[in-house]
């Protein structure tokens, strides 16, 4: 089966709002094995409308929209997607009585626009709407299929689960089955150099890489007969993928790297501090994103100015007038004062220029240096960051921050490669 996706509403074309429907049922749509051949955003307008499914149905069975199902003037899916099909709308008296039900428990009285939403294509079927009152609905026609769907993507996705899922198992061909490796210090053009001939002459599984913020994913996808061939085939290339990549691939589930450092930390009960300059508590504010971090997280000191990192890590003012705030000498200062101060295992320290100002010939924007300690053991890092802007730089000590966390965790002393 292969498939189209339609989104429609102004405010998409506009920039408001960001079709996140899309991608969701993208996703939803490869796991049942129906291939997204394209998608399209159109605006409340139907003979636009009219003219996207023409597009689609030239090379698809299946068109998806989203949005366009409200009570009000310009919500027109409906209408149009009906017509396009050859049906006529009718009064579904089963959606008409949950969307009275709906008004009921809020205790509001339902408007008369909202019985427009109980008109459904006569041969259609039905899709309730457990969080909204707009039901949805599938329709068949001449071996063309439309399912229709709410914007609100609470609506939706609940929709799409509890009903478009089922009404389509079993016509996609085969099944499939992806896993999403992520890698760090490693650039997109290196990944794909170590992985060429894994990549090169690729049937099934599929590998992509794609490169993100200072890291890389790389999903391999396989599409097999049965799921459990699918899930066996990408197994096998993640495996193989990850001996070439060896410690740069922190998760091979698709998780952050704050998540995979925040629950190594809470496996192996390593208490852990911090002290952030550059970062202004990013490194602390993502690490507590991890459930049952307070078995191991005390503290976090955002030292952003001289005085601080003295008068909070009692680091010299000596050292940061001789070797500068933003100094190896300095970031080790930071991790010695939080270690002793916080007697925990693990003391991570970061000073960094953010930009986009302050950065000098010899201490460019973007430079970062991070000291590590860990029973003992002392990992130092200068990072260059690029000319990417002062979030990119934040984020991007963060990242090398919990990475060396989650070396020195693995026992991985060896300073990592800069890239
Ligand atoms: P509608 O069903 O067209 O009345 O959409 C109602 C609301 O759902 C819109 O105002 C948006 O906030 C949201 N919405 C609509 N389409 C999308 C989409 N493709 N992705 C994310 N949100 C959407
Ligand atoms: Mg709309």
């Amino acid at each position: 089966m292969r498939a189209a996706i339609i989104a429609v509403g102004t405010e998409l074309l506009f920039g408001q709002t960001t079709d996140t429907n899309s991608t969701y049922i993208s996703a939803g749509l490869q796991t049942l094995g129906v291939d997204v051949m394209h998608r399209h955003a159109v605006g409340d307008n139907p003979t636009r409308l009219r003219r996207m499914l023409e597009i689609a149905y030239q090379d698809c069975d299946l068109v998806i929209t989203t949005g366009g199902l409200g009570p009000t003037q310009d919500d027109l899916t409906k209408e149009v997607v009906t017509e396009f099909l050859g049906d006529r709308l009718a009064l579904h008296e089963e959606s008409l009585e949950e969307i009275e039900g709906f008004f009921r428990r809020m205790g509001r009285t339902m408007a008369e626009n909202n019985r427009k939403q109980a008109l459904l294509p006569s041969r259609g079927t039905a899709f309730p709407n457990a969080q909204g009152t707009a039901p949805g609905f599938a329709l068949e026609s001449s071996g063309r299929t439309a399912i229709c769907l709410p914007g609100p993507p609470r609506e939706m996705t609940a929709m799409f689960e509890l009903y478009v899922k089922p009404y389509l198992r079993g016509r996609g061909s085969g099944a499939m089955c992806y896993r999403v490796l992520r890698a760090f210090n490693i650039g997109e053009s290196d990944l794909e150099t170590a992985l060429l001939d894994l990549i090169e002459g690729q049937t099934d599984p599929t590998i992509a890489t794609y490169a993100k913020e200072g890291e890389c994913s790389l999903r391999i996808a396989s599409k097999r007969a049965t799921e459990a061939e699918a899930r066996a085939a990408a197994d096998a290339m993640a495996a193989a993928v990850m001996e070439r990549l060896g410690a740069r691939v922190f998760s091979a589930d698709d998780e952050d790297l704050h998540t995979v450092a925040g629950k190594e930390l809470i496996a192996r009960g390593v208490t852990i501090s911090c002290a952030e300059s550059c970062t202004g508590g990013l490194f602390a504010a993502r690490l507590t994103e991890t459930p049952g971090i307070s078995q191991v997280f005390g503290r976090g000191f955002v030292t952003y100015s001289n005085e601080s990192k003295t008068q909070e890590l009692g680091v010299p003012e000596e050292i940061i007038r001789r070797h500068g705030a933003v100094s190896e000498e300095t970031a080790v200062a930071m991790a010695e004062g939080l270690a002793a101060r916080t007697g925990s295992r693990m003391a991570v320290a970061v000073t960094g220029i953010a930009g986009p100002d302050g950065g000098t010939p010899e201490k460019p924007v973007g430079l970062a240096y991070i000291c590590c300690l860990f029973d003992g053991k002392r990992l130092c890092k200068r990072i260059q960051g690029r000319d990417a802007g002062r979030r990119w730089n934040r984020n991007y000590a963060t990242l090398h921050m919990f990475y060396m966390v989650w070396r020195m965790l693995r026992g991985d002393d060896a300073a990592p490669k800069s890239p």
